[in-house]
């Protein structure tokens, strides 16, 4: 049986794969079975934040590797302190809570949120408040908190307590903490899985406001928009707000399982022994992975990551085939005028490009390190495809 046959056999048919086998790569290029080469505008869903194999990370890696790959949290381990460390200097939070992916991120953010209302507010203050079209992660907690019904469906009973307005619409929110007793208001500052939409300014500013006033948490989930993504290290500091709780994942680790949940002043003292946990959670490996990418997440790549944003804005916006272009950094949704946005991805996956979907958009999440030329040959592929 060749590699798609015995996938299609026996692994869980929770993924409609593309027709493609990858067996390595470097940078933003990767190889399928037959040698063919693709541009990788994808980084493994904003993952691989300096692309595959890419020499330093490897190194930051097999280094820990080769000293110590697993402890438990019985035990302190260097790279987690370091990556805790680094974390807070560089946002001001305080504490960190590490876990492995983007779902379990946020439920320890929701976990904090409720259990930190609950000792200021009372055990009946634990609605949370997310938006209609936001994704944040798979677990029942989670799915819950997501704002899209059809994720739902199959699932219930789902946690209780979640409550979801329309993002943009404060006179919404504000009827719903008027309504429950709201302990948190959870966002993500750009909607990904739900077409890279993003918050508007003027929003998220009275968004700030409100919460301040009402004494409600401010939770940002930045496991998508995290890490770089939008030309900053955390999306959240485009726009001068000031969570009190924020959850990151994917792009952390660069292509190692790891989430965080970084606690302001406010919430910092808020887990205590055994409110919370994970066997994985810290593993050694993944946080001196996590603590080359973050240190090489600096104004001068922030910069480059803005300047190549900037291209992909003027080479789409207005284009022909294109209606709309939204995002913010490397983080990229394009959508066709006529053309389906799978029809777009597929016959770019011919061509040698690799990109994404998000609801009606191609998405675009590269490396952050990609290279201009490699950049500029995808994005004229798309072009070609778009047209
Ligand atoms: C991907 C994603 C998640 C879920 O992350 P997993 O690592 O798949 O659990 C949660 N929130 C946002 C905004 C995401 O993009």
């Amino acid at each position: 049986m060749s590699i798609k046959e015995t996938d299609r056999r026996y692994v869980a048919g929770t993924y409609a794969r593309f027709p493609v086998e990858i067996v390595a790569g470097k940078g933003s290029l990767v190889y399928d079975e037959t040698g063919k080469e693709y541009i990788d505008l994808t980084s493994g869903i904003g993952v691989t934040s300096f692309g595959v194999s890419d020499d330093v990370w490897v190194k930051a890696v097999t280094d820990q590797i080769g000293k110590v790959q697993h402890m438990s949290n019985l035990y302190y381990t260097e790279p987690c302190a370091y990556l805790a460390e680094a974390l807070c200097s560089r946002t001001g939070m305080k504490k960190v809570f590490f876990s492995n992916s983007g779902a379990e991120a946020n439920e320890c953010a929701i976990k904090v949120a409720r259990k930190y209302q609950a000792e200021h507010k009372g055990a009946d203050c634990f609605e949370i408040v997310t938006l209609k079209n936001s994704f944040h992660g798979r677990t029942l907690t989670t799915l819950a908190a997501t704002g899209q019904e059809h994720y739902h469906e199959l699932f219930r009973p789902l946690t209780p307590g979640f409550s979801h307005a329309e993002a943009g619409n404060m006179e919404e929110l504000k009827a719903i903490c008027h309504e429950k007793n709201v302990a948190a208001v959870m966002i993500e500052i750009i909607q990904g899985e739900g077409g890279v939409v993003p918050l508007d300014a003027g929003y998220l500013a009275d968004l700030q406001a409100f919460v301040r006033e009402k004494d409600l948490l401010l939770v940002v989930d930045e496991v998508q928009t995290g890490n770089g993504r939008t030309g900053a290290l955390y999306a959240y500091m485009n726009y001068g707000l000031e969570p009190d709780i924020v959850s990151t994942a994917k792009g952390l680790a660069g292509g190692l399982p790891l989430g965080a949940t970084l606690l302001s002043e406010k919430v910092q003292h808020t887990l205590g022994f055994g409110d919370h946990g994970s066997t994985f959670g810290g593993n050694p490996v993944s946080c001196a992975a996590a603590l080359s990418i973050v240190n090489r997440i600096d104004e001068k790549l922030l910069a480059e990551v803005r300047q190549k944003s900037d291209y992909l804005f003027r080479t789409f916006l207005g284009a022909p085939g294109v209606a709309d272009v939204t995002g913010l950094g490397l983080m990229i949704g394009i959508k066709p005028k006529e053309k389906t946005a799978g029809e777009v991805v597929k016959a770019c996956i011919a061509k040698g490009v690799l990109c994404l979907t998000a609801k009606d958009k191609v998405r675009l999440l590269p490396a952050l390190n990609i290279p201009t030329d490699v950049l500029k040959k995808g994005a004229a592929v798309i072009l070609e495809e778009l047209a």
